[in-house]
């Protein structure tokens, strides 16, 4: 969506840094380094050969904005649904292959967007890899190169003694070289660990030593409250040092939870258009309003509201107006009445009970002036807003 200027300042700040300069990639439609926006990835956790299922998630999946979806193929029925799902699904279909090669040329076959293959297991490829790059290449379909720690080259992990950032970015580089050999390199690469330092510090080597794109992944970062904060962390200290061009955060929670974190992470940084965005203050002993309520039904009112906006729901005159002034619409509440804020000036003062259905009208205003169509049905159904706490 075209932002629209609403007449105020911006209040959006630039990316925290320049990316790093990486070679780019197409996973069938969307492009992969470069210049590219960093794109946002999960994968399905159903079995794949459960194709209506398979196809079910991925489309729940498009729908909270993931963009790119990985699907598992450990046996042959899985690989015989790869057709229809491939041309199916409305984002392109990465497949995801350990062990047997004939599953590479099955996807490539099949239609896959691009391939993951774990050198771990890569032993069993070493001999293919000039087959596969081949078929790859007349395909066009990237290879992506997943080095995870829980499954390093026991070659590495005998020589390294466990998986260090070092083993991890030799495994990564020396499987890309068998690639190279052949002519090949439409790749990208992870190095996932599931401690973020680990992770970090192999991603950042391996920024220094390569230019292919990188796909971030903190591996098994635990259920959805850890696994969020290891991800932000990880992906924080290096989407800051610009590298990084495309992401999934994993979860022991439903996929569709994994792209509302990684969507998260991007807006944070402003690597992406931020969408509605509430800031409300934690409250405190001065508040004169309860805030937590308020900031909540302002969120609930206003989800599914697909507008670049910010709203300030703030608790008492300390820092109310001045959050509320540099917000696209706001509330400084006091005394039992709220002042509402809308592109810099205060519009009125409305009693307490009238704050959430004021700043959402105004909020549905505002979206008018933009030239966007508000289905009101739509409203309660897509992931809230992000909460940004002064
Ligand atoms: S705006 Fe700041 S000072 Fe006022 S209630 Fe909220 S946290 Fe406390």
């Amino acid at each position: 969506m075209t932002p629209v200027a609403l007449g105020i300042p911006s209040v959006r700040t630039k990316p925290i840094a320049d990316r790093r300069v990486s070679r780019q990639i197409m996973v069938g439609s969307v492009p992969v380094g470069g210049d590219a926006p960093v794109s946002v990835q999960s994968m399905t956790t159903t079995v794949t050969a459960d194709i209506n299922s398979t196809l079910q998630q991925i489309a729940e999946l498009t729908a909270a904005g993931c963009q790119i979806v990985r699907v598992a193929v450990p046996s042959q029925d899985d690989a015989e649904a790869l057709p229809v799902i491939a041309k199916k699904s409305q984002i392109p279909v990465i497949a995801d292959i350990h062990f047997q090669p004939k599953y590479v040329f099955a996807a490539i076959e099949a239609g896959c967007a691009a391939v993951r293959v774990n050198p771990g297991n890569i032993k069993k490829f070493d001999d293919k890899v000039g087959e596969i790059a081949k078929a790859a290449a007349a395909n066009g379909v990237p290879i992506r190169i997943g080095v995870n720690a829980g499954s390093l080259d026991p070659r590495l992990l005998a020589k390294y003694g466990k998986a260090t950032p070092e083993a991890l970015v030799e495994s990564a580089l020396w499987e890309c070289s068998l690639f190279e050999e052949h002519g090949f390199r439409d790749i990208k690469i992870s190095v996932k660990h599931n401690d973020p330092v680990v992770m970090v510090q192999a991603y950042r080597l391996l920024a220094a030593q390569c230019d292919y794109p990188l796909h971030l992944g903190v591996t098994e970062a635990g259920p959805a409250f850890q696994g969020t904060i290891k991800s932000a962390v990880a992906f924080g200290a290096l989407l800051s040092e610009g590298i990084g061009d495309t992401i999934r955060v994993s979860l022991s929670a439903p996929p569709v939870e994994e792209i509302k974190v990684g969507i998260g992470i991007l807006e944070s940084f402003n690597l992406r258009e931020r969408g509605l965005e509430i800031v409300s203050c934690p409250s405190c002993g001065r508040a004169q309003v309860d805030v937590y309520t308020l900031a909540e039904q302002v969120q609930a009112g206003l989800t599914g509201l697909k507008i670049p906006l910010r709203v300030a729901v703030m608790g008492c005159v300390v820092n109310g107006p001045g959050e509320a002034r540099e917000a696209d619409l706001g509330v400084a509440s006091g005394n039992g009445k709220g002042q509402i804020f809308v592109k810099g000036e205060v519009i009125k003062t409305v009693p307490e009970s009238q704050i959430v259905e004021t700043l959402i009208e105004e909020a549905l205003r505002l979206a008018e002036a933009m030239g966007v169509e508000i289905d009101l049905d739509d409203l309660d159904e897509s992931p809230g807003p992000e909460v940004t706490v002064h």
